[in-house]
């Protein structure tokens, strides 16, 4: 069948074309019946002069809306109708699925959209929003541009396995899996992998897809499931290096996101798109904690080190101020907040060769030199308290030649969070998961 997007119907007038999309909404009259119809290129009306075939009257009288239609008609040029200009004279109209009325609830009716609790039952439906459409096209386009960067810049891409079989670092927030007889954990990072191909001479790699994390946490940025961008380079001489390329790879993802999609982004979510200006600002994590306590804000306690969201949040403002940039790396984390892999300082070794990266507020990324010395890898193993025979493997990686390396893990939902100002994960990822939520 010759389908025509309803997008380019003006490229039609005149001639008879077949669409196929959602009876959006219906204006049912005495003699004129208006269908607005919708697919993923935009929307038209379709018109029906009700006396010329009441049968079919009586028939699109009963069609709910959201129906699944298939119509035939003639493109004319009507300049009253406010969908661009035209509308399409109804020939022929065939239900290829009717919706059950009422719906649970109104896609289309932005003044009165449910919870995002209850819009995940329907998520199909919630995912038919205009809103919803534009951020999936813009989360494409981010990753393939992405991918252009790393593809330029020589990258290799890996697929690591999502099963394995024994804890990686601390073992906490591991979902444990029944494999056959025995145990397996679904992997949450594909940090060691990444490492692996640094110790295989791969030199820079990335990787696209699932992380699982066991957090039972309830915050509007956590989620069970979600998809890591992650990158490995060698050959560095400090995190600096790769700061520099993060920088530069996220920079030209903004760039093509605005190019593609800036003004759309402006009209349906009133965000303007800025492409940051690179070096993002850097601040040691002492430089952070100074500028917080200087402004009265008080970490609690149990995070030891750690930035809560609140002080990412408030270190985001003052950068903001002072440099006018959304992004900033907090860098030199101590050990006692990072995992056991991470380089530390030579000159200051209660302190790591780390970073994260925070955008809008929000924590999106972290990274780090990794430490490539066997010996001084598997002492800072010892130091954490890990047990050597379930990290073997990973640190035979650095017993025959391993270059000295660091990359990053992201969280993509998180990103496009920030890039659309989204308040809650919920809404910028396709599914979500999280500790109650398994369905659909
Ligand atoms: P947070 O402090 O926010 O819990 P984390 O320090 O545990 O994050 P990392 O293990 O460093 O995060 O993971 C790297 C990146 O992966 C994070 O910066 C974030 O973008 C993303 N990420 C981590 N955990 C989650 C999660 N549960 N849901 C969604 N994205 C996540």
């Amino acid at each position: 069948m010759d389908r025509t997007p309803i997008g380019s119907l003006k490229e039609h007038l005149n001639e008879t074309v077949t669409i196929q999309g959602w009876l959006q909404t219906l204006r049912d009259q005495k003699n004129m019946q208006f269908l607005i119809m919708r697919d993923r290129t935009g929307l038209v009306q379709v018109a029906h002069y009700r006396p010329g075939n009441p049968e079919l009257g009586d028939m699109i009288s009963t069609l709910g809306s959201e129906s699944a239609l298939t119509i035939t008609g003639k493109v004319v040029e009507n300049k009253v109708v406010k969908l661009g200009g035209l509308e399409i004279q109804l020939e022929t109209l065939t239900v290829e699925n009717a919706a059950e009325t009422p719906l649970p609830f109104d896609p289309f009716d932005n003044d009165n959209l449910p919870a995002i609790d209850f819009r995940m039952d329907w998520r199909y439906l919630d995912l038919r929003r205009e809103q919803n459409l534009l951020l999936f096209k813009v989360q494409t386009v981010l990753e393939h541009a992405m991918r252009e960067y790393w593809l330029e810049n020589q990258f290799i891409e890996i697929h690591s396995p999502k099963i394995t079989g024994s804890p990686s670092e601390s073992g906490a927030e591991l979902f444990e899996v029944l494999y056959f007889e025995r145990k397996a954990y679904l992997a949450q990072s594909p940090q060691f992998y990444k490492q692996m191909a640094m110790a295989a001479g791969f030199e820079r790699v990335f990787e696209i897809g699932p992380v699982f994390r066991a957090d039972p946490s309830f915050t509007s940025r956590h989620m069970t499931e979600f998809t890591g961008l992650d990158m490995e380079i060698s050959w560095i001489e400090s995190h600096e290096d790769v700061m520099a390329f993060t920088e530069k790879w996220l920079q030209y993802a903004y760039k093509r996101v605005k190019e593609t999609y800036g003004s759309e982004i402006q009209a349906v979510f009133g965000v303007d798109i800025k492409v940051p200006e690179v070096p993002f600002p850097r601040l040691t994590m002492a430089e952070a904690y100074a500028i917080l306590k200087a402004q009265g804000y008080k970490l609690p306690p149990e995070r030891k080190g750690d930035l809560d969201p609140g002080g990412e949040r408030a270190i985001a403002d003052y950068v903001k101020e002072k440099y006018d940039s959304d992004f900033l790396f907090v860098i030199d984390w101590p050990i006692s907040v990072r995992p056991f892999y991470h380089m530390r300082h030579p000159d200051a070794p209660e302190l790591t060769r780390s970073f994260d990266l925070i955008a809008g507020g929000l924590e999106i990324a972290t990274g780090a030199q990794r430490e490539h010395r066997y010996e001084v890898l598997r002492q800072q193993a010892l130091e954490k308290g890990l047990g050597l025979e379930n990290i073997q493997y990973y640190l035979d990686f650095f017993r025959y030649g391993a270059p000295p390396h660091g990359g990053f893990g992201m969280g993509l939902s998180r990103v496009l969070m920030v890039l659309l100002g989204l308040p809650n994960i919920r809404e910028s990822v396709f599914l979500f998961r999280g500790p109650n939520r398994l369905t659909p």
